[in-house]
């Protein structure tokens, strides 16, 4: 699978798949099969994580070709993603204290951490979805979670080392779904319950490529941590005002470099130097379909300052930028700007606010609102 970033490719992308979306999504979805083999999944992700597309066109799509009783499996998927992106937003620290554990880790590499990055574990599975993971840039959902697994029980890797190996060759590289996964898998987020590969499990879903008997960790205990996450209750952003503004794009949402308003009056993108090879594309491809230009590089406040002036505005939209890398670079150049006299501000999606107030907890309260949070946004 090519995972070409323009928003075309995206909605050919849904458009082939969406057919797919109920019975047999539903029936195969968890098989890692051969990647000769046509995917059970829609591998939407890249596109769905850089808001090339929207959650909210991928399930009007499902909708609009399945009864929600059909698609239901694949409707819970495609909000799992709000479901973490809103949870992380509600408890940041998580996302601060990975950073800093991270930080830590890095400086005494150890020789399994470069065996398991290399792909020379010995274990052909993870071995085999190492290699497939820095060829592709995807790997199956079913793969990730046995992936973690391994690392974090069998290797005994700490998982924030995992999550930024991750978060470094995934196309779909996301703060919120990435992190908490891995915590997931750790025991850390369901706190207490661990998700533990096995040989039987991995041998089923695999349509038999592999069975690691003997090598994977047995009845791994769960992870545990002394800090406390506190609640932060989700505030959604400022709307946009009404007058001239310039528009910043960055790779937490490329959407609304087209659906842009007249008033928009100049735009420009913004990507650090560190963002994954799809997400600068992504931006870049968007940003120069209205004739602006993409600074990739640290210095975010000083290209928004020239552009505003450029574009004779003082007022700057960003869509919502969640708790993430982007996120820590736009607080800094905040301060900046407002020394400026620039006014940032975030418009936060009708779907955004509807689903994270509802990640507070565990999946099952937002799983029991979907259909009124369908029905709020006029899905189906
Ligand atoms: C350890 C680990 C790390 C992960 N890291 C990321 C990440 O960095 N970015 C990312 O987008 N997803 C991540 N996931 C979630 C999931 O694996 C991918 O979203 C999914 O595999 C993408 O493939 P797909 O588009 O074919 O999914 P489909 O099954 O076709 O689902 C449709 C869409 O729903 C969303 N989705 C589906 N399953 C999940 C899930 N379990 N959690 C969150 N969203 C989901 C995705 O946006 C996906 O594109 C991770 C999972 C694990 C276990």
């Amino acid at each position: 699978m090519q995972f070409k970033p323009t928003r075309a490719e995206g909605l050919a992308r849904l458009a082939t798949f969406t057919q797919y979306a109920g019975k047999a999504y539903q029936e195969r979805r968890n098989f890692d099969i051969d990647a000769s083999q046509v995917s059970a999944v829609s591998q939407l992700s890249p596109w769905l994580r850089h808001r090339l597309i929207s959650e909210q066109e991928v399930l009007t799509s499902a909708r609009n070709q399945h009864s929600l009783e059909a698609a239901i499996p694949y409707v819970q998927q495609v909000f799992w993603r709000g479901y973490f992106k809103g949870w992380l937003e509600q408890h940041p620290t998580v996302w601060q204290s990975y950073k800093s554990q991270l930080a830590k880790a890095q400086q005494n590499l150890s020789h399994g951490y470069a065996e398991a990055t290399a792909g020379q574990t010995g274990i052909l599975c993870f071995d085999h979805w190492c290699h497939a993971l820095k060829n592709d840039g995807y790997m199956h959902n079913h793969a990730r979670l046995w992936f973690a697994s391994i690392w974090i029980f069998t290797l005994k890797l700490p998982w924030e080392l995992g999550a930024a190996f991750f978060l470094e060759h995934l196309h779909d590289g996301d703060p919120a779904s990435n992190t908490l996964s891995w915590r997931w898998v750790a025991g850390l987020h369901t706190k207490g319950k661990n998700y533990v590969a096995s040989a039987d499990n991995i041998e089923k879903f695999t349509d038999g490529r592999f069975r690691p008997t003997g090598q994977l960790a047995q009845a791994p205990a769960p992870l545990v941590e002394n800090e406390e996450h506190l609640f932060v209750p989700f505030e959604p952003a400022q709307n946009e005002p009404n007058k001239p503004h310039l528009l910043v794009i960055t790779e937490e949402d490329c959407l609304s470099s087209f659906e842009v308003d007249p008033r928009f009056s100049g735009v420009l993108g913004l990507v650090s130097p560190e963002a994954s090879h799809f997400a600068k594309t992504a931006v870049q491809n968007t940003v120069s379909k209205l004739g602006g230009d993409t600074y990739v590089g640290h210095h975010w406040s000083k290209e928004i300052t020239l552009a505003a002036q450029n574009a004779q505005t003082s007022k700057v939209i960003t869509p919502y930028i969640p708790v993430g890398h982007v996120s820590d670079g736009m607080a800094v150049a905040a301060n900046t700007l407002k020394g400026h006299g620039i006014d940032l501000t975030m418009s936060t999606r009708a779907y955004d606010i509807q689903v994270w107030p509802n990640a507070t907890k565990g999946f099952f309260k937002l799983k029991k609102k979907i259909p009124s949070i369908l029905e709020a946004l006029n899905i189906g």
